[in-house]
This record gives C-alpha cells, structure tokens and sequence, in this order.
C-alpha cells in the first residue's frame, strides 16, 4: 500500500474553461482527502490550459499539474497517456480519479494496464473506508438492477465517474493552491496514430450528457418525423433527446443521442422514455435519473418495471395534448 495518501483528479477542459465533469470530480477529491489523510491535486493537460488551472484551484485542488504542448491541443491516446502516467509517477497519488466521458473510459483502462492496478468504471459514489482507508466505489451493474461496492486492493485506486453523480463544490477564487508545471517531452516519432481530422458535434441546445431533462425514443417512434415531436417537448423542457440503438441505427436521429451500453450515461431530473421497451443495454445508461416517465403500448413492457409513472398507451394519442398542455403552462 503507498505511504501517499494523495488524491489526483484528471481534470478535462474546453474552451479555456473546465467542464462540469471536471468540477464534479474536483469536489468528489475535496470530500474524500480528509477522509483519506491525503491532499487534492489536479492534473491539466492541453497546448493552453493555464486559466483552467486556476480555475482547479477554486474548485478545491491543493496542487495542479500542468502539462502544456502544442501537440497535446486535441486529445488522443497515446500522447495524454505518456504525459498522464509520467504526471502520476511524479505525483504519486493513492487514488485517481477520471469522468467517465470519453476520454476518461479511453484512458482509465490504459493505466492501470500500464500501473500494474485496476480501474473501476462509471462509479455513482464513492467514500472512504474508515476502517481499511481503502475507497468504496459504488457502480450499478446488471443494467442498472444492482449497486456493487468494489475495493480496489492495489494502489493506485482508479475511478472513472458518472457526470452528475457528485456536486461540486462552491467556487471560491480566494482558495490557494500551487500550480506545478511538468515538460511534456513527448517524442512525436514514438506516437504511432495521428489526429488527420476533428469534427466537431454540431451541438443545438442543451448537451445529452448535461440536460436536467432527457426526452429519449425508441424504435416504437418509428420515424425521423416522429423524433421531432420528442425534440419539440425536449425544447419546452430546456432538455435534450435521446434515443435506444435501433433509432440511430435506421437514422431517424444522430448516433450522438444513444443512450446505454454501447451509448452515453445521462443522469437526468427527469427521464421521459417514449415508444422503448427497457433492455437492459439501454437501462444502464440512465439508471440513476431520479424520476423516469414510460409511455408504452404493451402494458408488460420491462421499462414499466423501473419507471415512477407508466402511461400504456400509443404515443401518438397522448403528446400531442402533451405538449400542448406544456406550452401553455410554459407561456
Ligand atoms: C452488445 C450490445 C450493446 C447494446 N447497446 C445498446 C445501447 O447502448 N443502447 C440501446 O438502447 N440499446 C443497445 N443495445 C440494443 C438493445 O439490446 C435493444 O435491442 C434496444 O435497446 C431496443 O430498443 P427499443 O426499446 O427502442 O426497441 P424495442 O425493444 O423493439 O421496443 C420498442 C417498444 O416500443 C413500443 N411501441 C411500439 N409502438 C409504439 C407506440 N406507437 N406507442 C407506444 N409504444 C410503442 C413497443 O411496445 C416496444 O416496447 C445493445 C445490444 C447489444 C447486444
């Protein structure tokens, strides 16, 4: 077991600012190293990531790692990996702590390939053991059916975490910190893949990954026309839709919105699941919104099992007053 009881938050940013997931991890570490007997520190990497690093340190990082190169501009991974892992042989920290974004399920796994421990993913909470001082990961399992606690009995502890499983703390620009500036030293002849392109999602409204309200469709929509109706009520709700697998793959809407195994995890207020059965593929990426809605034609559809209130019946017989009665409450 390491004698450092530190905790290292990989901290992700865009545009010049840190993302939510960022923020939420940094407030995971903050309650977790009082417990743990260790510091918070951060680790930023990118070609300008300066005022992010200040902006770890209101967000409660005792000390931030910063790794700045113009070749780390765009994320890929191999490059993030050697300067993470060279941060983390300098840093030492007993725990590590990763979004469960793209980025963080890319990389996770790769370190503790490379660190010789494990990794444990898409956590939903995490506390230390008073008695072991070991962390507790929680992450729900069998589609969202179950919670497991997992102990990792090798240091360094990974976890990747859920957005929005975690609050961050209040944003404090007087909290200090130092900022600790590492050489990337990348050899770019070493880096076997190259980024030839990046296409930026064309994100309209609120992000999948970030709305309060997820409005989500299945192959019972039937239709790129009957998405529409979803995006209309997702829009009154300032919230974003999303959808099972069979709909991306007929291109009745972007593979962006999947929800699920194989698709993003959203943790919303509210979750309103229209025309879909409930697989547990598609369960597990929503298992901790806190109020799910099912409309359903078949009353024994799985999705009424784990839905709060349950309308059986044909969508296109119900949102129509639905959305009607919304707008006018909406004004
Ligand atoms: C390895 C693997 C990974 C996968 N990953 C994912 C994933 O990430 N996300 C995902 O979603 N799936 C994933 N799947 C697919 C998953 O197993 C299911 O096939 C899929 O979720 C089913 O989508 P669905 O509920 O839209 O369709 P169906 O199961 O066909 O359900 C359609 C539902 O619509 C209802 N319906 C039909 N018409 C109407 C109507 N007019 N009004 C009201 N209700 C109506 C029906 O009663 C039915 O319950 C994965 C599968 C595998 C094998």
């Amino acid at each position: 077991m390491s004698e450092n009881k530190d905790i290292l938050v990989y901290c992700e940013a865009a545009g010049g600012k840190l993302t939510s997931m960022a923020t939420e991890l940094l407030g995971a570490g903050s309650r977790l190293a009082p417990a743990s007997g260790g510091e918070l520190s951060a680790v930023l990497i990118g070609s300008d990531v300066s005022g992010p690093a200040q902006e770890a340190i209101a967000y409660g990082a005792r000390k931030v790692y910063v790794v700045e190169d113009p070749y780390l501009k765009d994320y890929a991974t191999e490059p993030y990996l050697v300067v993470l892992e060279k941060v983390i042989r300098q840093a030492a920290p007993e725990i590590i702590l990763l979004g469960q974004t793209a980025a963080g399920r890319d990389l996770a796994p790769w370190l503790a390939f490379h660190l010789n421990t494990g990794a444990t993913m898409d956590c939903t909470a995490l506390e230390i053991d008073p008695a072991r001082k070991r962390l507790l990961m929680t992450r729900p399992v069998y589609g969202g059916n179950a919670q497991a606690v997992q102990v990792c009995e090798t240091d360094p502890q990974i976890a990747t975490v859920r957005n929005k499983a975690v609050a961050p703390l209040a944003k404090d620009s007087a909290r200090q910190g130092q900022v600790i500036k590492v050489m990337a030293g990348i050899d770019p002849a070493a880096i076997k893949t190259r980024v030839i392109e990046r296409k930026v999602e064309a994100a309209a409204g609120v992000k999948l990954e970030e709305a309060r309200v997820v409005v989500s469709g299945g192959r019972g929509i039937g239709s790129a026309a009957g998405f529409k109706q979803l995006e209309e009520i997702a829009a009154i709700l300032k919230g974003a839709v999303g959808a099972t697998r069979p709909p991306c793959d007929k291109k009745w809407i972007a593979d962006t919105q999947q929800i699920g195994l194989t698709g993003k995890v959203v943790s919303p207020d509210l979750y309103i699941a229209v025309g879909l059965s409930g697989a547990s593929q598609h369960l597990s990426g929503f298992s901790s919104a806190k109020t799910i809605v099912a409309i359903n034609k078949d009353p024994e559809a799985n999705i009424f099992k784990v839905a709060h209130y349950g309308i059986v019946a044909d969508w296109k017989a119900i949102l129509p007053a639905f959305t009607a009665k919304l707008k006018e409450v909406a004004g």
